[in-house]
């Protein structure tokens, strides 16, 4: 039988993974970005049944190189442009590492805490970095936490709003179906998933419409669909507003639909997942206007602000709201700490009740850049996604399709929705570069979003040229 590892063999195989993982990234701009095989490769080329006998970490990594690593989409690849960015970093990857080998469980205080500790730290750091409103630091009545995702984060506060617009009752008899979240028809589908867990039916959400140029919510659209769920007896429980949706990156106009949400009394979600990261740059920060008046908040650091996933930063006004909802106290788990009511237990700000220690990633990624490497960061994707964006407003084969306040540029060939399909075909055919799509106002729109901390004005520039001459060969016909 195989034995345990010892400490000794984990620092030799250890180092060896670590080498691998800088090979891979100091290698990664030489690859193709997506992986060229059929389905069924990996699967195939893996044997039947685990083996019975123990391998050395060698031999896993062999095989990494082998059959797994050609066969993914490399999110980290300096051409990586699709979706929104997943970035990693050095210190995230080595936080997350301390976090494994210590191990530890933090759903209570109790059963670490410094686990808890550190998150609450870390979390009003990071409020302070981004200016985000005094409400929601864990030295008054509200306070941020770790989630593992944005649509996490989202259902937590549609199950607040619930408790909150139920006056309690959500929480013994459940909701009936007369329950509504509103969000624009751009919302993230993850909002829709959370309404149907929280078990109002994806007709519980009422899509507000757009503005066709911004892209953003119409706050007389709101009003009217509040307006008129409250004239036939239905509970406006939720609207989620979003900072940079994921079509376009727009910016719902928070201060008027802020307003809408106090005067009717309905819960506040601020869905900034990927755009949120922006707002450590003070010149960023318009975007978060009105944001003070959220009843809770999320953006996803493991999106663009160089933490590997999974981190969503989760925060609420009132965390009192939050733990009536989700808290539930079996016997084993019942301790002093908790009783004295002098700490916070994290398992009752989420679904699961395990969790790992994650703020430890999020803290070495702040101590090892600083804000100003974090502002760096963000800037570097914005002058990236500028000079790419004016590159394609000079050649009047193209159009750009929408603002692009962060890093993500949407456009599309004026020849039409064919021709634009076929761009992003022949673009990602090249191995080089990998963007995704979208609709906008019903239009075929390419997307190329930047973040990879990889990526410089040459990866941009040669995006660029890839399109363009692609361009010309499908307009030739
Ligand atoms: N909300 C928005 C605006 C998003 O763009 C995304 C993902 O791109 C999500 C939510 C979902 O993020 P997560 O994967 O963290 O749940």
């Amino acid at each position: 039988m195989a034995e345990h590892m010892d400490p000794e063999e984990f620092r030799s195989a250890g180092h060896a993974v670590v080498d691998w993982i800088a090979d891979y990234w100091t290698t990664l701009g030489q690859r193709p970005v997506t992986s060229q095989d059929p389905p069924g490769t990996v699967v195939a080329a893996l044997p039947a049944t685990a083996p019975e006998h123990g391998e050395p970490i060698a031999a896993v990594l062999a095989d990494m190189d082998d059959i797994i690593t050609p066969r993914l989409t490399h999110w980290q690849h300096p051409g990586f442009f699709g979706y929104f960015p997943a970035n990693t970093s050095g210190p995230s990857v080595l936080g997350d590492l301390v976090s494994s080998g210590l191990g530890v469980q933090g759903m209570l205080w109790a059963t670490a805490p410094a686990c808890t500790e550190l998150e609450t730290v870390t979390l009003d750091w990071l409020a302070d970095l981004m200016g985000l409103p005094e409400r929601f630091r864990s030295t008054g009545p509200g306070g941020g936490v770790i989630q593992d995702s944005a649509s996490s984060a989202t259902l937590v506060a549609t199950l607040a709003a619930l408790h909150r617009a139920s006056k309690g009752r959500w929480r013994e008899v459940g909701v009936d179906r007369r329950y509504r979240a509103y969000t624009s028809t751009h919302g993230h589908s993850s909002i829709e998933k959370a309404v149907r867990i929280a078990g109002l039916g994806g007709e519980g959400v009422r899509p507000i419409e757009v503005d066709p140029v911004t892209q953003a919510l119409r706050p007389a659209a709101l009003r009217a669909a509040i307006e008129a769920d409250l004239a036939a007896g239905e509970v406006p429980a939720i609207v989620v507003a979003t900072i940079g949706t994921t079509s376009t990156t727009a910016v719902d106009p928070l201060p008027e639909i802020g307003a809408i949400c106090a005067e009717y009394g309905v819960w506040l979600h601020v869905d900034a997942a990927y755009a949120g990261a922006a707002a450590v740059c003070p010149e960023l920060r318009w975007s978060h206007a009105g944001v003070e008046y959220a009843d809770s908040y999320c953006f996803d650091p493991h999106k663009w602000l160089l933490t590997g996933f999974d981190c969503d930063a989760f925060w609420v006004a009132d965390r009192g709201e939050l733990t009536e909802a989700l808290t539930v106290m079996p016997e084993f788990l019942r301790n002093a700490a908790t009783e004295s009511g002098a700490v916070l237990d994290y398992r009752d700000w989420q679904v699961p009740l395990g969790r790992r220690f994650r703020a430890l990633k999020l803290w070495f990624v702040l101590r090892w850049y600083g804000a100003e490497g974090l502002r760096a960061h963000i800037r570097s994707g914005v002058a990236l996604a500028d000079r790419f964006a004016d590159r394609l407003v000079a050649d009047d084969r193209f159009a750009l399709a929408a603002a692009h306040p962060f890093s993500l540029v949407c456009f599309r060939l004026r020849a039409g929705d064919e021709a634009s399909a076929a761009l992003l075909a022949r673009v990602n055919a090249s191995g080089r570069v990998h963007l995704t799509h979208t609709r906008v106002n019903g239009r075929y729109t390419l997307r190329l979003a930047v973040g990879s901390p990889l990526t410089g004005p040459e990866h941009v520039d040669e995006a660029w040229e890839l399109l363009a001459s692609a361009a010309t060969d499908i307009l030739a016909g």
